[in-house]
């Protein structure tokens, strides 16, 4: 896999997905020799389960165990450390770990119990935790999920969980975007599975999850970030940290020369996607027919997007999207699926960013 992929599964057995990615990604051969260091960094930012849209699932940790012990790797540690305030022990039982890592009999380190040392990152004095420091090879595991300081969180920011308390601190005096940068000059991201299964609208805390039933690789943390600002509706300029961490050399928010292989296709849901307050609110302004949840979700936060600028109001026309709307005729419509419509949005599904853009200029009157 190249630095400039982006890989790309949908459905609903998360831990098949999982190892269907690495495949494809050849994670074998991206980690070399057999005796390797490696470590797993998921998301548990809070003692929430996965399905609040906060944190790693446990499938995915399963399904990465699974592939590399499949392929003679055997020193793996998982290791994180929660927020400050956050007991990591009780973030690692609320989103059911222990039984995962009993099964494949592989360690977890809890991060906020580990020595540190500072480092020179591009200029900035920081702290890193030993352990992560120590590593051959470190897989990123983070939640593509919104953040209220800074809009989204994903790769780059997930490596926050890799420094002591007393920095994460320091970190929210600094306004987060520059050290955040700073530091993924020195923490590893050899690659990154993202868990966009059903991350948060907009609170890194979860709560109000978007289904959206897909996992991303990456091997690049900044074209990771970037392609996430545009699933959300955003463009990644609107965000500092990845502007940012791109002048630092991280990496490359070059999104439209990314190669993307998608290894399946969208999946339509078979049961009504759960969703709560804001989301709901949201979903009022869609009318979906068979939608597949990648589609639909995009579609909630492009309408989030709107919602921001204050452009939603009651007595709108819902757009139409999904399957369901194949060869139909209508008004405005979100997909390919929606071709024969007056006015529709082309893509298998189209980003976010795309959708906003699209539903500003068509849509809202
Ligand atoms: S355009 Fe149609 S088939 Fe494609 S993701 Fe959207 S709903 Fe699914």
């Amino acid at each position: 896999m190249e630095k400039n992929e982006i890989l790309m599964i949908h459905g609903t057995n998360y831990k098949a997905m999982t190892k269907q990615i690495l495949e494809a990604a050849n994670l074998e051969a991206l980690i070399g020799t057999k005796d390797k260091k490696i470590g797993l960094k998921p998301n548990l930012v809070v003692a929430k389960p996965a399905s609040s849209g906060a944190t790693t699932h446990p499938e995915l940790l399963a399904g990465t165990i699974e592939y590399l012990q499949d392929h003679g790797f055997k020193n793996i540690t998982v290791m994180e450390g929660s927020w400050v305030g956050e007991n990591t022990d009780r973030a690692f039982d609320a989103c059911g770990y222990g039984a995962v890592l009993r099964k494949y009999n592989v360690p977890f380190f809890d991060l906020k119990q580990d020595s540190y040392k500072e480092y020179d990152g591009a200029g900035m004095k920081l702290k890193v935790c030993d352990a992560p420091a120590s590593l051959d090879f470190m897989i990123n595991m983070p939640v593509l999920k919104g953040h209220c300081q800074t809009t989204i969180t994903c790769a780059l920011k997930n490596n926050k969980g890799v420094i002591p308390d007393s920095e994460k601190r320091r970190y929210h005096t600094m306004g987060l975007h520059k050290p955040i940068a700073h530091l993924n000059t020195i923490a590893r991201n050899d690659f990154i599975l993202v868990d966009n299964i059903c991350g948060d609208l907009d609170f890194e805390e979860g709560g109000n999850p978007v289904v959206m039933n897909r996992i991303l690789g990456f091997r690049d943390p900044v074209l990771c970030d970037a392609f996430v600002c545009e699933a959300m509706g955003y463009r990644s300029d609107d965000v500092d940290y990845v502007v940012l961490a791109e002048k630092l050399g991280v990496g490359s928010r070059d999104t439209k020369n990314a190669v993307i292989t998608r290894i399946n296709d969208s999946v339509m849901e078979d049961k009504p996607f759960p969703m709560t307050g804001r989301v709901k609110r949201l979903a009022a302004f869609a009318e979906p027919k068979d939608a597949c949840s990648a589609c639909y979700g995009s579609l909630i936060y492009a309408l989030d997007r709107l919602s921001d600028k204050g452009m939603l109001h009651k007595g709108m026309k819902p757009i139409s999207i999904g399957q369901g709307y194949k060869g139909e005729k209508g008004a405005v419509g979100i997909g390919s699926c929606t071709r024969c419509f007056e006015k529709s949005l082309a893509g298998c599904p189209p980003k976010a960013v795309d959708m906003a853009a699209f539903l500003e200029e068509e849509w809202v009157k």
